[in-house]
């Protein structure tokens, strides 16, 4: 269960002021700035992540998860060593120097778990370690729309609290945040977003970029996010919160206090068109965002928040909630084999699409029971994760832009796939990698 507590954060007051480097940026609540941006270039697999937004969209070319990117390169440029295949989890979660469930002893109000993100951010802010935060916060004309800010003050960040669907542009952010001064600046992103970060970040010319990073999977338009709202509940416009717990339960929270939890297998996912996720985020190849600093999700925490703290700036962040994070180690339990199977097998069917086999309705309930108490859990649960994120991104590009297998999927992924008989193909073998 997410320890936070059950709203979300207050409407906040939004007045266009004057920015710094003149344009008119919207005023989100007092040290959070939403500037005003470029339109985005059209891209074909794109994300928005802001860099088409910045003075030279060419820079996409260079920066994009979706082109050609270089994770064994890019882990070494940042870890000092690309992730390690004969060390414990490495293959599936990226390079680490310790993985532990946590969570704040004091749970922010309106956070998606406990409010570890978004209490980093602050109190790198308290300590004066940077001088802003680029993330999101909600758009104020829709609660589930990101929108890219600027935060200067540690008291902005309760503004961020909570998980929006969609993409926004956070990057574009990065040449606002230069002409206002900032030199040392911290962001908090996707992995989509952090990929295109990492590829820019020597030259940018800040002096120091603290990358607080959250797993992301199964994203889509906010647009279809509403689609999806709707199907869940008569009066979609009363929730206030969502999240896909590792206890195979979707948490509904709603704006009159009430919570409500759905079975995985009860939700309308049969009933979602077919190009409800987009191919960017059936195909992307970084579940758990191999490039941050510090990664903070749920998926191996069993009910608490999972982090994973990748190098030495991530145990820096994390000493910062010395005394107020309580840590323990990450359990695991279940086998994940026959559940990757499965999803295996419906993935087959859908990227190919054709419906998916719906299990018998009597069997429902019985099998709903069954999967928080026999099926993978813990460590064993995020490894079933990236696994089945894995054989997505390889049948879906596959059938859907197969020119794109070589350049996209990286070997990693191959060996992820492996074990379930998926192999590449010989114009889909990654190329070494330069040099
Ligand atoms: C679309 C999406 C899918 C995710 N899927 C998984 C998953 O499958 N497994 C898993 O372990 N974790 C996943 N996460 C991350 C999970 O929600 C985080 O563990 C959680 O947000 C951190 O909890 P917290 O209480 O520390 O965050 P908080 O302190 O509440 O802070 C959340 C932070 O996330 C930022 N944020 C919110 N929405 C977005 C967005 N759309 N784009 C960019 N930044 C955003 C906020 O600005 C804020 O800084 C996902 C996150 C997103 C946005
Ligand atoms: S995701 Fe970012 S880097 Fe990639 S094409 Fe879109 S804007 Fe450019
Ligand atoms: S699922 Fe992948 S491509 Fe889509 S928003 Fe998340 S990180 Fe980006």
């Amino acid at each position: 269960m997410g320890g936070a507590a059950p709203l979300a954060s207050p409407p906040m007051p939004h007045d266009l002021v004057a920015a710094p480097d003149g344009g008119a940026d919207l005023h989100v609540a007092d040290g959070v700035r939403a500037p005003v941006l470029r339109d985005a270039a059209p891209r074909g697999l794109c994300t928005d992540c802001g860099v088409s937004r910045m003075e030279d969209p060419k820079a996409c070319g260079r920066a994009c998860q979706f082109i050609r990117p270089d994770y064994p390169g890019m882990e070494a440029r940042v870890h000092g060593r690309a992730r390690d295949p004969a060390r414990p989890d490495e293959l599936h979660f990226g390079p680490f120097r310790r993985m532990v469930r946590a969570r704040l002893a004091a749970p922010r109000p309106g956070a998606q778990w406990t409010g570890i993100t978004t209490r980093l951010a602050e109190r790198l802010l308290e300590a004066g370690a940077v001088d802003a935060v680029l993330t999101m916060a909600a758009d104020p004309s829709d609660r589930w729309k990101p929108m890219p800010v600027l935060v200067t003050k540690p008291e902005g960040m309760a503004a961020c609290r909570g998980m929006r669907m969609g993409y926004a542009p956070l990057l574009a952010l990065l040449e606002p945040a230069r002409a206002a001064g900032h030199r040392r600046i911290a962001v908090i992103g996707i992995p989509c977003q952090v990929h295109a970060l990492r590829a820019l970040e020597a030259e940018l010319g800040f002096e120091r970029i603290y990358v607080i990073g959250t797993p992301c999977s199964d994203n889509t338009t906010t647009g279809n996010f509403h689609a999806f709202l709707d199907l869940l509940d008569e009066r979609p416009e009363t929730i206030t919160y969502l999240e896909f717990r590792a206890d195979y339960h979707v948490e509904l929270r709603f704006a009159d206090g009430r919570s409500r939890e759905i079975p995985f297998l009860q939700l309308p996912i049969s009933k979602l068109p077919a190009d409800f996720f987009p191919l960017t985020c059936r195909t992307c190849v970084d579940y758990t965002n191999v490039l941050a600093d510090i990664t903070v999700g749920y998926m191996g925490g069993e009910g608490a928040q999972w982090l994973l703290v990748r190098n030495a700036r991530g145990e820096e962040l994390l000493s910062l909630l010395e005394g107020e994070v309580e840590l323990s180690s990450p359990g695991s339990a279940g086998k994940r084999a026959g559940a990757v199977k499965g999803f295996l097998a419906n993935t087959v069917r859908a990227a190919g699409g054709l419906p998916l086999r719906r299990m018998p309705g009597f069997l429902k309930p019985l099998v709903g029971w069954l999967m928080p108490r026999i099926g993978p859990r813990g460590l064993e649960f995020a490894r079933a994760r990236v696994e089945m994120k894995a054989v997505e991104t390889v049948l879906f590009l596959r059938r859907h832009a197969p020119r794109r297998m070589r350049a996209m999927v990286p070997a990693h992924v191959w060996a992820l796939v492996a074990p379930y008989g998926l192999a590449p193909g010989p114009t889909e073998r990654p190329r070494p990698p330069p040099g």
